[in-house]
């Protein structure tokens, strides 16, 4: 029986997992589930699965949390960034799931790891941001990470039994989003609705608009090159449009592993939580003679500049990646709000990138620094903007 913890359970990854959870009730228990507002889920996935713990984003949520439950539910409910480490760090949890959005998973993960839980994560943010002082903490602890973002779970399995020294090259996937084929001209025009209409994967709104704009791509990249330990250069990136190529790898004598599958992410999720079982799950295996065909091209960093600045952030390294994500983030709300185009997402990102110029360095008190500065620099930006 492996216990868990889910951050983030309320969301696209979180409730796959539940789905899981759901279908292995031998193998898997729940001891803490956390979200930040939708309590409504929450309260719905706390009576199914009858966690220990249950935190929220603050104290307001966490009493709305307690009035939506049943009377004498034995849940201890707490909030903020303390109850999410709380939650993350159960003493009875084995394995950390995090599905969390965004910046906000990079300290409860890494209590988690400093608590010796192993981590399944989709949070690719927290790598993004502090990519070396995770894998440092997962080293020293001797816990494990499982990749559970698609890409990076297709390049874990294309690399099982393969020494490290015989890879050659990482190729990442991306389908290319809604705007693969779309003129540059016309991206001022996107509206957010129909940036979330991804044509192959349903997920969470930002991730939806990364994919839209390649950052997703990009922090991708980020990810894979501290998960693989490979240098940026070696890690390149082909447009697969149909989704069924997860990602690839190429050794040295010119042999490339593929991990392919439908697109549906809980072949990925359930592999990064049961590893390295493979569980009998619902998903029909890829129906090759009704594909019509499998096509690869590269992609147009001009049409989609973000996957351009991901792999300079990420050569640059230091604080710099942080400054990327942030910055993301914070346009990337501001276009869901329609506070900025489609295309007026990159130029935040861009400026804000710049102004960090040289100031630099890489322990988590100036990540943590970088990030507040970036989120505070891209919004006064797109506040010049609307004025
Ligand atoms: P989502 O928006 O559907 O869900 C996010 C979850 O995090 C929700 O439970 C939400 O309540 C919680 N959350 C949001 N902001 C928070 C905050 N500030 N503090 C605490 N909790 C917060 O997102 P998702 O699509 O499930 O993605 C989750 C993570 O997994 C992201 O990092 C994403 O990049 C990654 N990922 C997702 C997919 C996918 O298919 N959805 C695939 C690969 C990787
Ligand atoms: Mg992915």
């Amino acid at each position: 029986m492996k216990l868990l913890s889910i951050l983030g359970a309320t969301g696209s990854i979180g409730s796959n997992a539940l789905e899981i959870v759901k279908q292995f009730p031998d193998r898997f228990a729940v001891v803490a589930l956390t979200a930040k507002t939708n309590v409504v889920s929450l309260a719905r996935q706390i009576v199914r699965f009858t966690p220990r713990l249950a935190a929220v984003i603050d104290a307001d949520h966490a009493r709305q949390l307690k009035a939506l439950l049943p009377p004498g539910m034995d849940v201890e409910i707490v909030f903020g960034e303390a109850g999410y480490v709380e939650a993350a760090t159960c003493q009875e949890t084995d394995m950390v799931l995090g599905a969390m959005v965004g910046a906000a998973g990079l300290v409860p993960t890494l209590a988690a790891i400093d608590a010796g839980k192993d981590i399944a994560l989709a949070n690719k943010e927290t790598l993004v941001m502090a990519g070396a002082i995770v894998i440092e903490k997962i080293a020293g602890r001797g816990v494990k990470l499982m990749p559970v973002d698609s890409e990076h779970s297709a390049i874990f399995q294309s690399m099982a039994g393969q020494a490290h020294n015989a890879i050659r090259e990482i190729l990442l996937t991306a389908s290319g989003g809604p705007f693969l084929n779309r003129p540059a001209a016309a991206f001022a025009a996107i509206t957010p609705k129909e940036a979330l209409r991804h044509p192959n994967w349903s997920m969470g709104s930002k991730i939806t608009i990364d994919s839209a704009t390649l950052m997703n791509k990009g922090l991708e990249v980020i990810e894979a090159h501290w998960l693989f330990d490979i240098d940026f250069q070696r890690i390149k990136v082909v447009i697969h449009p149909q989704s069924i190529v997860h990602s690839m790898v190429t050794y040295a004598d010119g042999a490339v592993i593929a991990q392919m599958g439908v697109p549906n992410m809980k072949g990925a999720i359930a592999y990064g939580l049961s590893h390295p079982r493979r569980l009998p799950l619902d998903v029909p295996a890829p129906d090759f003679t009704h594909i019509g065909g499998l096509t690869f091209e590269d992609p147009d960093l001009e049409r989609f500049p973000c996957l351009k600045l991901a792999y300079w952030a990420g050569e640059q390294g230091g604080t710099m990646p942080a400054v990327l994500n942030a910055a993301n983030e914070v346009a990337v709300a501001a276009f869901l709000y329609n506070r900025l185009s489609f295309n007026g997402i990159f130029p935040i990102i861009d400026r804000t990138m710049n102004r960090h110029g040289g100031k630099n360095g890489s322990d988590l008190g100036q990540i943590i620094e970088s990030d507040r500065w970036a989120r505070d620099t891209a919004l006064s930006l797109i506040r010049k903007q609307e004025r």
